[in-house]
């Protein structure tokens, strides 16, 4: 993974219509030496992200005239927006919103009442994340990953456990690489089955959690690597990479 300070200068754009939030999120990312700005409305909001094309998008999902989902939807669909990531900040409770905006492709979401370490935390991994395109492999035949105590080949079908190779059947060894692929964003359920589906058996909600824990038991110590998203899905936490504070 690139450690290239792509977090420097990068320009936020916040959509969220309560100020006091706004102004929090604003000063937290000007201090992390991003610029910021906020938006109040979301019809105004999509005219903007159009014309300004920011690193990031901070958008809060409840807003007065555009729903934030409709925004997510509007901006993943257009091509010359589609590329610009997109950070939700959803209120507790509102699972099946931050599902479907995952599912329309937003990168990740916080709940509030949030706390600004964790959410700039999560703004920096996405940046990064989202850095030059040669940072980023074609394919990822081999992830080395959680300070090399976890190797995920894909050609040799192989996964080194603290350099000791572990037994994982077809879908256990398909959600894991899928899940490791992309370390830190959550996927949902749907997400996982759709990325695994065909490879083996079919898969439904329920059976993911199966395999999952079946995944756990045979990565052993390393089994906190698959972190459970309640209400949402599941996330690879590489935390060798994560860049947490
Ligand atoms: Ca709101």
């Amino acid at each position: 993974m690139s450690t290239v300070k792509a977090t420097a200068k990068a320009q936020i754009l916040i959509v969220e219509d309560e100020p006091e939030i706004a102004e929090l999120i604003e000063f937290h990312a000007e201090r992390a030496g991003m610029r910021a700005r906020t938006i109040h409305s979301g019809r105004l909001a999509l005219e903007v992200m159009r014309r300004e094309k920011p690193d990031l998008i901070v958008l809060d999902l409840m807003l007065p005239d555009v729903d934030g989902l409709e925004i997510c939807r509007r901006l993943k669909q257009s091509e010359d927006t589609r590329s610009i990531p997109i950070v939700m900040v959803t209120a507790k409770g509102e699972e099946a919103d931050i599902v479907a905006g995952i599912e329309l492709g937003a990168e990740d979401y916080v709940t509030k009442p949030f706390s600004p370490r964790v959410l700039m935390a999560r703004l920096r991994n996405v940046l990064r994340r989202h850095g030059p395109v040669e940072d980023v492999p074609e394919r990822a035949d081999r992830l080395v990953l959680l300070g090399g105590k976890l190797v995920v080949d894909l050609d040799r079908h192989e996964v080194l456990v603290d350099g000791r190779k572990a037994e994982l059947t077809l879908t256990e060894f398909g959600i894991l690489h899928y899940l490791a692929s992309r370390p830190g964003f959550v996927r949902t359920r749907d997400q996982i089955i759709a990325a695994v589906h065909g490879k083996s058996t079919v898969l439904s909600s329920r059976t993911v959690d199966v395999h999952v824990t079946a995944l756990r038991r045979k990565l052993e110590s390393l089994a906190d690597c698959i972190e459970t998203v309640r209400g949402v899905g599941y996330r690879f936490a590489d935390t060798a990479d994560d860049g947490q504070e």
